[in-house]
């Protein structure tokens, strides 16, 4: 999708939490990515590459896969359900030499990332955050479409199903995550998650829920000029959906 996306990546190398052996990954090479936009679900769009397809680590030898903040920092209890969870029915194997990652990759490798931060019973955030991910990579992948391809319409509406569910997903368990655990949470502040959860509550119908959550957003003093904007977009579309079902 990207022209000179190979130039912008390199391979990273690491050491297995799991199975402690060596292994490669590529990443986004530091400071290259040219950052221009969030979409509404804050979506990151840089002009050059796309940063999310980079951001799953996954070890070929024992089936291992976390998000790269995520990767060093399992506990003792995790690596144990992991052996038994994930490494115990994984067949290892040497990973076919690539220079980028494609979209489907990447969301292979991310579907991985959640399989592994569900049976390391990961808090709601870890596993919220990955879904997003997920979700967002969806989207990409329907934007990626070629129109000239005849079943391009069918494949779309399938990729924004995708996208939904794992969306979906990720309002569960970043809910929850808003309960019971302590800021920053999937690397969001307060009102970073608030508008997020709105615009995950006005995707899923919950159309009160969502004014309720992004009036907070509104009127704190906190929230960005940036997070403010995209939050009276949404406040707009909010309007619209109750003034209809009134
Ligand atoms: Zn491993």
């Amino acid at each position: 999708m990207y022209e000179n996306e190979k130039t912008l990546i390199l391979d990273r190398k690491y050491t297995c939490p799991v199975c402690d052996k060596q292994i490669t990954s590529k990443a986004v090479k530091a400071n290259s990515a040219k950052f221009v936009d969030t979409k509404a679900d804050l979506r990151p769009v840089h002009s050059n590459v796309n940063v999310t397809k980079y951001d799953a680590i996954c070890c070929p030898n024992c089936g291992f896969a976390a998000l790269t903040k995520n990767f060093t920092n399992t506990t003792q209890i995790q690596r144990k359900l992991l052996r038994e969870g994930i490494q115990a029915n994984y067949k290892s194997h040497e990973e076919t030499p690539c220079e980028v990652y494609t979209t489907e990759q990447a969301i292979s490798r991310m579907k991985m990332v959640l399989l592994c931060t569900i049976t390391k019973q990961a808090k709601d955030s870890e596993i919220g955050n990955v879904c997003l991910k997920i979700s967002w990579l969806y989207q990409d992948l329907a934007d990626e479409l070629d129109e000239n391809d005849p079943n391009a319409e069918t494949k779309r509406a399938n990729y924004l199903t995708e996208a939904k569910n794992a969306a979906m997903n990720a309002y569960g368990h970043l809910s929850n995550a808003r309960m019971h655990e302590n800021f920053p949470i999937a690397g969001m502040n307060e009102t970073t998650l608030d508008y997020l959860l709105s615009y995950l509550a006005y995707e899923k119908g919950e159309y009160q829920t969502a004014m309720q959550l992004l009036s907070g957003v509104v009127t704190n003093r906190s929230t960005s000029p940036r997070l403010k904007d995209k939050s009276l977009e949404l406040k707009d579309l909010l309007s619209a959906k109750l003034h209809a079902d009134s």
